[in-house]
């Protein structure tokens, strides 16, 4: 499968915004946007002022990159959250939050979602009591996540109540980090996601 292999921190900088896509060190000071918080290149300094397209191009861009998707993809689920009743812009975030992948770092079971995604491709996940390596795969209201019985050594799992207690759990999850379990309470709601995202820009990009 096709996935982004070059520098996170060059995707931070980019985007002008921290997107957390290394887990542990992002909050530390060897963090790049701490230190250099410019865009990357020869030009990277050089200031413009950026047409509306431009604007709107680098949320679409932010939001893909920050849930770790590629364009394809990204389009895809913007077809889907059209053909969902409801406001699009929320129905996009609705379904990038509901993927097992992103749960799973939510869940403080990760420390990063490319760390989540890499865990839930290697199995160590049962979903309703079934193992699952779909990181894509949309998870629903009243399912019940857990680590698998053979995984709980793997040291991201330990460090899991850590993670938690450092990071929060949103309202819409609920955790049992030192059982290894989570369940997914409810559909995550548009202020369930604190990120700063303004989700109409893209709807605007798409719809051009
Ligand atoms: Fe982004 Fe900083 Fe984390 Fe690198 S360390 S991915 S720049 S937040």
């Amino acid at each position: 499968m096709a996935r982004y292999t070059e520098s996170k921190c060059r995707l931070c900088r980019r985007e002008g915004e921290k997107l957390f896509l290394k887990g542990d060190r992002c909050y530390t000071d060897k963090c790049a946007f701490e230190r250099r918080a410019y865009p990357p290149g020869q030009h990277g300094r050089m200031r413009k002022k950026p047409s509306d397209y431009a604007i709107q191009l680098r949320e679409k861009q932010k939001v893909r990159r920050l849930y770790g998707i590629l364009e394809n993809q990204f389009r895809n689920y913007f077809k889907k959250a059209e053909a969902q009743k409801g406001v699009t812009g929320t129905n996009l975030l609705r379904l990038l939050e509901t993927r097992l992948d992103n749960v799973v770092y939510r869940l403080g079971f990760a420390n990063s979602r490319e760390q989540a995604r890499q865990l839930v491709r290697h199995g160590h996940f049962e979903l309703n009591g079934r193992r699952v390596n779909i990181p894509s795969l949309q998870v629903r209201e009243g399912d019940a996540i857990e680590v698998r019985e053979r995984s709980r050594k793997v040291p991201a799992f330990q460090e899991a109540q850590e993670v938690i207690a450092r990071r929060g759990c949103p309202e819409w999850l609920e955790v049992d980090s030192a059982a290894f379990k989570g369940a997914i309470k409810a559909q995550p709601q548009r202020e369930d996601v604190t990120f700063p995202i303004n989700e109409q820009l893209i709807v605007e990009l798409y719809s051009k």
